[in-house]
């Protein structure tokens, strides 16, 4: 078996095109992952059939709830209807473990009184440090996206393959190291040509495209203004439902 990965969403945060949030699923013969669970993404995931209590780990870029809002929403029905037994590791970037145990209250009041019959570990990384977990090797990148979200780029060696996303970022000096020699680069392209605070956009991505040394790139996490243009380019581009072997 290969390694696979497929888009559960590939949208923005404001539902663009009709998309789910950000959701990358990673099947590996060793484990099955998850890069982002966007608030919309158990609803992704039931959609294409897919069982979340055989996901791992979950690994988050950054803690805006396009990234990261789906975790309540999981966590509660691992404990109620899926009957979850395994364990499962929530990986994130400083403050994970506390802005999720408060969104979780936010938006499921009571939760907190609830304890999972499986093991529920978060483990925070600090960026420039590879770290291992299970089988996976994660190296988060600062990224520059909003302070608050703590943002990082991810790259994660698994099954003798790198896979690696940019997270919500605009252009900056890691990006080219989070790319190198990846499996599969994962980049934003956000709008076409607006420039937009925090993101990346199609003339960014051009403008250094030649530094981007991953063997494959697919762009994702496009704005309706974006969507608008993605048939135009040459690029490769995600969707829905994408599965891309390695
Ligand atoms: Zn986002
Ligand atoms: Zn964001």
């Amino acid at each position: 078996m290969s390694v696979t990965v497929t888009f559960a969403g590939s949208g923005d945060a404001f539902g663009s095109g009709g998309r789910f949030q950000t959701c990358i699923l990673v099947d590996t013969p060793v484990t099955r992952f998850v890069i982002d669970f966007g608030a919309s993404s158990l609803v992704a995931l039931n959609k294409m059939g897919i069982e979340h209590n055989t996901i791992e780990t979950i690994v988050l870029t950054h803690l805006h709830g396009d990234h990261c809002g789906g975790i309540p929403f999981i966590l509660m029905d691992a404990m109620l209807g899926a009957k979850r037994e395994t364990p499962l590791t929530i990986v994130g970037p400083r403050e994970t473990e506390k802005k999720l145990v408060a969104l979780s209250e936010a938006t499921m009041p009571g939760m907190h009184f609830m304890i999972p019959k499986f093991d529920l570990t978060y483990v925070e990384i600090d960026v420039l440090n590879p770290t291992q977990i299970g089988n996976l090797i994660i190296t988060s990148f600062p990224a520059n996206h909003t302070g608050q979200t703590k943002p990082t780029s991810v790259r994660v060696e698994v099954a003798g393959k790198i896979i690696s996303y940019t997270g919500d970022s605009a252009w900056n000096k890691y990006i080219p190291k989070v790319a190198e020699n990846s499996d599969l680069f994962i980049c934003e392209c956000y709008y076409y040509e607006k420039p937009i605070r925090f993101h990346m956009n199609y003339k960014d991505i051009k403008a250094h495209w030649n530094e981007l040394k991953a063997k494959r790139t697919v762009l994702t996490h496009f704005s309706r203004e974006m969507m608008l243009n993605k048939d135009s380019i040459p690029e490769e581009t995600a969707y829905d439902g994408l599965v891309i072997s390695l």
